[in-house]
């Protein structure tokens, strides 16, 4: 299985297949499981084997296929599947830190992580560093000795900017560090942090795992001392478990993740060029754009890609925003990414509304700014819906 390129695994990787034989993974929709004996109950609470399970909190065969299919995909010793991508972000940040601790994360976060690192882990007394992601020196000031951990998005949302993993990843660990890349935007597709020096890697399954807008799911990548021995205990008391019946919809998303998410791509990059220089435009935003400043990095980092996501500013600030959005017919009004449906969010009225107007313009925030997710439509519909409701600004 190790030889198998990723879209091999993505089919077929982890599969446990019971004594019937069935080709699509079974869903154990169960909480629990029986012993036959309470030798062999009290056996299990002592040493769980690998093919045993004791309650759906702490594991259950579904959700284990989905694990192992994702950590075989990473490359990574372990993993553990979490409700949804925040659980997965919370249980890093809440299994790793204690009262003291220092945290230096990218700015450029998505708005939940930001909610846990500002409010919630400064209530316990931990310090909380944020720097501009792309300003490597900004990093190297950051991450004092003895810092803890280091967190970042490997491409920012939602401005898109490319945070250089290799590079933070040696000042971090110089410094002693665990680094915590979240790669939602970067997709296992084209992107594997793990390689590059991370330690650890997290994906809102949400997004391109499902990619068809059903349900919510995450996941945490890591070395299996760091899954089993740190994270496991704190998520298995916690109560952060993914069901079963998501982890197998998951499952079914994964086979065909790897289609979907190079035509999103292809799409996507096929618009932002047609965008690009369009005279109600200030900045077209894609990682994948030839001329992108970070081109170089893209190229190493994300095979050249620029994920499935695109940001377009118009000069006409918040009106034409607006206009824009109202005038569109097949990009739905939403705030998810990595769907099969084109999505189109407004970040400083929805997503980033919470924040202050001083962090969302240090941020690129700006009243003009739209985030789109590209789906599978067509690229010649999606191209005729963008034109049509530029005319309309
Ligand atoms: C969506 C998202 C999350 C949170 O995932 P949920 O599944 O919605 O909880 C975290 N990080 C990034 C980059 C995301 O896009």
């Amino acid at each position: 299985m190790d030889k198998w390129h990723k879209r091999t695994k993505m089919v077929h990787a982890g599969t446990r297949r019971s004594q019937y034989g069935e080709v699509s993974e079974a869903i154990f929709l169960t909480q629990g499981f029986v012993y036959e004996s309470p030798e062999q109950a009290e056996a299990r609470f002592i040493e769980t084997g690998a093919d045993e399970f004791i309650y759906a909190r702490y594991g259950n065969p579904t959700v284990r296929m989905f694990e192992d299919r994702l950590a075989a995909l990473e490359g990574a010793e372990d993993a553990f599947a979490l409700a949804s991508g925040m659980a997965a972000v919370n249980a890093v940040l809440m299994a790793t830190l204690k009262s003291g601790d220092r945290v230096v994360a990218a700015r450029a976060l998505f708005g939940s992580c930001l909610y846990i690192l500002e409010d919630v882990l400064a209530r316990f007394g931990v310090e909380v560093v944020l720097v501009d992601g792309t300003d490597l020196d900004a990093w190297r000031r950051g991450i004092t000795d003895g810092t803890k951990l280091v967190f970042f998005e490997s491409v920012g949302n939602p401005t898109l900017e490319v945070i250089d993993i290799a590079a933070v990843a040696e000042i971090a660990h110089s410094a002693g560090a665990l680094v915590a890349v979240d790669n939602v935007f970067a997709t296992q597709t084209f992107s594997a942090p793990l390689s590059m020096g991370a330690d650890v890697v997290i994906y809102s399954a949400t997004k391109h795992i499902d990619g068809q807008g059903r349900c919510l799911g995450g996941v945490v990548l890591g070395s299996r001392d760091f899954v089993r021995g740190i994270l496991e205990p704190f998520i298995k008391h916690t109560g952060g478990a993914l069901s079963p019946f998501n982890a197998w919809i998951m499952l079914k998303g994964l086979e065909t993740m790897d289609l979907r998410v190079r035509a999103q791509s292809a799409s996507a990059l096929a618009l932002a060029e047609v965008l690009c220089g369009h005279a109600k435009l200030t900045r077209v935003l894609f990682p994948g754009l030839k001329d992108h400043p970070d081109a170089a990095l893209v190229k190493r980092q994300m095979d050249g890609a620029g994920g499935t996501v695109l940001s377009l500013e118009f000069a006409g600030g918040q009106e034409a925003a607006f206009r824009f959005l109202n005038a569109l017919n097949i990009i739905v009004i939403s705030n998810n990414l990595g769907d099969a449906k084109s999505i189109i969010t407004h970040p400083a009225t929805t997503t980033h509304q919470r924040l202050p107007d001083e962090q969302k313009a240090a941020l690129g925030i700006t009243p003009g700014l739209v985030r789109l997710s590209i789906g599978l439509e067509d690229i010649r519909d999606l191209i005729e819906d963008v034109s049509a409701a530029l005319d309309a600004v």
